[in-house]
């Protein structure tokens, strides 16, 4: 999940709070980004849109997964925005065993080729991703896509990205698949010869082996543990005003007049914009802005 990736996924952050529901299912496949403008689109490389490609690969999981016997549900079917505690608490509500957030990559100079997954550095949480992002990832191979391996990454509270953060934080392994680069030459020969309909097929074949392996099995049937991880305990409880160090006023006072009313207009469309930026690290509005005046944004 390259720069533009993450503040866009940072972006979409929004106040907690709005109710969510779903189907049980044991797998929870969430269709990265979504909603209105370019701010639920993810990377934007024409003629792809992160948030559509991201859809049509996660339908097309979810109808194999389903058809193979592994109950899978979607934290959204259309082109709606959610926050990424929301992902994870649909996630919740339908007892999931697993979190697969579907994303595709991006990098500015274009350059970047392969398929990544990015989970959880916590115990178990660690095991089940790496074990079943490894299935999918050499099943991604097996495409033409390079094998970029499992990550992790370290936040201020925990894991550092959100979606894998929340979910760990209310006990569920969670995986971020970055499919290939929609902006490379090369993963997009590869995503054009096969069409997404291949991609799904390899997440759903990568799933469904490492369920039927012994960690999955355990996962399936309790046995093993995944209790909550991540130091930041009410990761999923947001609430206005307990961000990045302050309230509002003294966060302005990091930007200038013309940065800030950028920075609000990006997080216009919640209706509080400031209360959201609250809650996002100084140094990611800081890079966010650096991002822009380079003209990535
Ligand atoms: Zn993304």
């Amino acid at each position: 999940m390259r720069r533009i990736g993450r503040f866009l996924a940072i972006l979409m952050l929004c106040v907690a709070g709005m109710a969510v529901s779903a189907a049980a299912a044991t797998v929870m496949i969430d269709p990265g980004h979504g909603g209105a403008g370019t701010q639920g689109a993810g990377a934007i490389y024409p003629p792809y849109m992160e948030k559509s490609l991201t859809l049509d690969v996660a339908n097309q999981l979810c109808a194999e997964l389903n058809a193979s016997g592994v109950s899978a549900a979607m934290t959204r079917t259309g082109d709606t925005a959610l926050s990424l505690p929301e992902r994870a608490s649909i996630a919740k509500n339908s007892g999931a065993k697993l979190l697969v957030s579907i994303h595709f990559n991006a990098s500015s100079p274009h350059d970047k080729t392969g398929s990544a997954v990015w989970t959880s550095m916590f115990g178990n949480h660690y095991k089940v991703g790496a074990e079943c992002g490894g299935q999918i990832l050499s099943q991604l191979t097996s495409l033409g896509f390079v094998n970029k391996g499992i990550w992790t990454k370290a936040g201020a509270q925990g894991d550092y990205y959100g979606v894998v953060r929340y979910g760990t934080s209310l006990g569920i392994p969670t995986i971020i698949v970055e499919h290939c680069y929609m902006d490379n030459p090369i993963d997009r020969a590869i995503l054009e010869r096969v069409g997404t309909g291949a991609l799904a097929h390899a997440d759903a074949v990568g799933i469904t082996g490492f369920f039927s392996g012994p960690t999955g099995q355990a996962l399936l049937n309790g046995t093993l543990d995944t209790s909550a991880a991540n130091t930041a305990s009410t990761a999923v409880a947001i609430s206005a005003g307990s961000g990045a160090g302050g309230g509002s006023s003294s966060l302005k006072s990091n930007f200038t007049d013309a940065e800030w009313q950028w920075l609000l207009s990006q997080w216009a469309y919640t209706g509080n914009a400031e209360a959201v930026m609250s809650q996002v690290p100084l140094a990611d509005l800081k890079a966010l802005i650096e991002e822009h005046n380079r003209g990535n944004i």
